[in-house]
Formats: C-alpha cells, sequence, structure tokens
C-alpha cells in the first residue's frame, strides 16, 4: 500500500514537482544558475509578502534557517525574548542557551496563542530585550499565533521580530512588511510541497542593517549557515557562497510557480476551507480540538474520542490506510493527534481523510455515528 502522507511534514509531492527532479543537475557557477536564483528568490518575496527582503536559501532543513538567524543575527544583538508556546517556540529558546544568547522565556499554555499584550509588556519593561522569536504556527498544538497584532505593538521598537513560519506558511496569512516581521524563517518540505533540504531566512531591513554592522571573525560561532555569506553572494550578482541543492532549487522554482498562479490569497482561502472542514469533521466524530482559540489552518491537532488511544488511532490510519497522521510531542505525546491538511491538499484528500478516520475510529471501538464525520465535512465544503 502507497502511504499519504497527511503529517505537518513532509507533506505529498505534486507529480509535476517530482518530475522537475529528475532535470538534470546543472553547475551553479553560471548564467543558468544565477537567472534561477534570481527568479525563487522573487518567488519567495512573494510568498512572505515582502518587497525587498533579502533571501537566504540554505541547504538544510528549517531548524538550519532558525540556527542561522540565531548564530548570525541575534548573537551579539541583544537578549532574546522567547514565546514558548509548544515545542518548536522551545526550539528557539535551545538554541539561544546554545550559542549563548541570553534569553528569556515567555511560557504559554498549550493550546493557546500567546496575548499580543503580554509579548508588549514583557519588550517594554526590560530595555535588554532586543529581539523576539517566536512560531506563526506552532505545529505541535496547532495554533497560529497573532503576529500581525505583535507586529503593529512593536512597530516603533527598534528590536528584531523574528518569525518561525517553517510549518505556516502558505496555510496561515503572513504578510511580513505590512505586519513588521524583520526576520522570517521556512523550510521546502510544508506548504512548498517539496521534499526535505532547504531552509530559507528572509531578512527586512532591520535585519540587513543589523547583519551589516555585524564583522564575522574569530569565535563567532557559525560558518556555513552565516548569513551575511550569503546576502553578500547574492548581491554581487545572484550568487552562492557554497555549492547549493541544485536539484531542490530547480523543484522549487515549480513549486513557487504553482503557489503564485493560484495566488497567495486563494492558497490561503483553500487551506482555511479545508481546515474548517477538517475541524468539523474531527468535531462530529467526537474528537476535542487542543487550540482554545486560532486554530491553524496547517494542521488540527485533536484529542481522540473517549475510549480510544490517540497512538492506536496513528498506527491503525497507517496500518488499514495507509494513511499516515502524526502523533502528540513532548508533554502532549500519546494524548493527541495531528492532521496535517498542507500543501496540495484538496476536497478529495480532506473527505478521504476524515471517512478513514471514521472507519478508524468505529475499528477501535469508538461510539461514532456511521458517517456523521464525512458528513459534518461535506456540508462544511458545500458552503461557500
Ligand atoms: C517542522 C517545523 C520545524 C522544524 O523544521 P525541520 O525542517 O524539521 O528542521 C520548526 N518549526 C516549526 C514551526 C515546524 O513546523
Amino acid at each position: 500500500m502507497r502511504e499519504k502522507l497527511f503529517t505537518p511534514g513532509p507533506v505529498e509531492i505534486p507529480e509535476r514537482i517530482l518530475h522537475s527532479l529528475s532535470d538534470p543537475v546543472i553547475h551553479h557557477r553560471t548564467d543558468e544558475h544565477k537567472e534561477r536564483l534570481k527568479k525563487v528568490v522573487e518567488g519567495v518575496r512573494q510568498l512572505v509578502m515582502t518587497g525587498e527582503g533579502d533571501v537566504a536559501i540554505l541547504s538544510s532543513s528549517g531548524t538550519g534557517g532558525m540556527e542561522a538567524v540565531v548564530s548570525s543575527l541575534v548573537k551579539g544583538f541583544g537578549k532574546a525574548l522567547v514565546v514558548d508556546a509548544g515545542k518548536f517556540g522551545k526550539r528557539w529558546a535551545e538554541l539561544c542557551e546554545v550559542f549563548e544568547v541570553p534569553s528569556e522565556t515567555l511560557f504559554v499554555e498549550r493550546g493557546s496563542p500567546v496575548d499580543p499584550e503580554a509579548i508588549l509588556e514583557a519588550v517594554g519593561k526590560d530595555a535588554e530585550i532586543r529581539a523576539v522569536l517566536m512560531t506563526l504556527t506552532e505545529t505541535s498544538t496547532g495554533v497560529v499565533h497573532d503576529v500581525k497584532a505583535i507586529g503593529s505593538g512593536l512597530a516603533q521598537w527598534e528590536g528584531l521580530l523574528g518569525v518561525d513560519a517553517i510549518s505556516g506558511l502558505v496555510a496561515d496569512e503572513l504578510r511580513m512588511d505590512e505586519w513588521g516581521v524583520d526576520v522570517c524563517v521556512t523550510g521546502s518540505q510544508k506548504g512548498l510541497m517539496l521534499p526535505p533540504g532547504l531552509g530559507f531566512v528572509v531578512m527586512g531591513s532591520k535585519a540587513k542593517a543589523v547583519l551589516d554592522g555585524r564583522k564575522r571573525s574569530k569565535g563567532s560561532g557559525c560558518y556555513y549557515l552565516d548569513l551575511k555569506k550569503y546576502v553578500a553572494s547574492f548581491q554581487k550578482g545572484f550568487d552562492v557562497p557554497f555549492t547549493p541543492a541544485i536539484s531542490l532549487i530547480r523543484a522549487l522554482e515549480e513549486s513557487l510557480e504553482m503557489i503564485l498562479d493560484e495566488g497567495m490569497e486563494s492558497v490561503w482561502a483553500r487551506h482555511a476551507r479545508m481546515a474548517q472542514a477538517v475541524r468539523n469533521g474531527c468535531i462530529a466524530m467526537g474528537m476535542k480540538l487542543l487550540a482554545t482559540a486560532r486554530p491553524s489552518n496547517a494542521l488540527t491537532a485533536a484529542f481522540p474520542p473517549t475510549g480510544v488511544d490517540a497512538v492506536d488511532l496513528v498506527a491503525t490510519l497507517k496500518k488499514e490506510k495507509g494513511i499516515r497522521i502524526a502523533g502528540g510531542q513532548d508533554e502532549l505525546k500519546g494524548k493527541i493527534v495531528r492532521l496535517a491538511h498542507l500543501g496540495a491538499c484538496y476536497e478529495e484528500d480532506v473527505l478521504g481523510l476524515i471517512g478513514a478516520t471514521e472507519t478508524c475510529l468505529l475499528h477501535l471501538g469508538a461510539s461514532v455515528e456511521p458517517g456523521s464525520g464525512v458528513a459534518a465535512a461535506s456540508a462544511s465544503l458545500s458552503q461557500d
């Protein structure tokens, strides 16, 4: 049985992208590659909605982008305020620890979005805080933070707002320039529908100024992920400091074309429709959403119905249907399931996912009315 991925990374890869991965590997010190790089950088800017942000494309997973931000931008700049609303928010704090960046953590209850006021208050109280590091979508809880409110609240602040949009980008709205996001990180294997292997860091003018003022030398703690190298090479003529992941960058051309042809607002609207159908389907089957507010359109995190074990549900879907969903992480391990509706996810996928989940729940002895999940998802999809 072929496995179908409904996980919050990696996601299903559309055929068009898969085909492009078998294209010849061209040399990277050529006009052809420079043209390609120029084109994909312009495309990434459109995804995150920035006019002139610098884009560094790293050969790493998304975490490499986070590491690059901490090691080459935040380190030496000042103290960081980290929004810890789950496993991925916490990752910023772990990176700060490794790179010896002073940091303070704002703990947020799992399943809740951060209160923008709490961030503004913390920043206002401590002049040493020069960076706020957070996620757009916290993938461990399926909650999307109000980056817009936080960005506008920090508009007059001279520090950096850094956002991990690794799973959120493409599914949940993000407008980097308009919202005042200074640094944005993403990765290839989520909304971009690519295999894992590319990390992206997009830097606005404030972040660029910090980078420009930075001397990289002895003891800086980063070499390969030094963002300054990527920006400098690109500005010299769409060049790269090291051999890039040429095949993935080729596939990125296709992915960006697919997304931008559909249009960002249409892509967001499609994700919102799919997400709503999954949420309604889950609730109708007796599941309880983990998100108490602002559920993400990238994935749904939910507790299984009474009497069903989350680990059993994940395993049964895989074994009986070839459907791979994700379980919980850290303190939520064994307690929740996470169903992604991210990237190339359409009505037939969502109805199939809910239908299969319903059958498995029945096999596991849950008291679910047969057809109730699919009916709720279908009713949701039939609304405009
Ligand atoms: C997936 C994910 C990461 C980690 O990305 P990798 O590509 O596995 O390094 C970080 N943050 C968020 C919000 C994610 O969803």
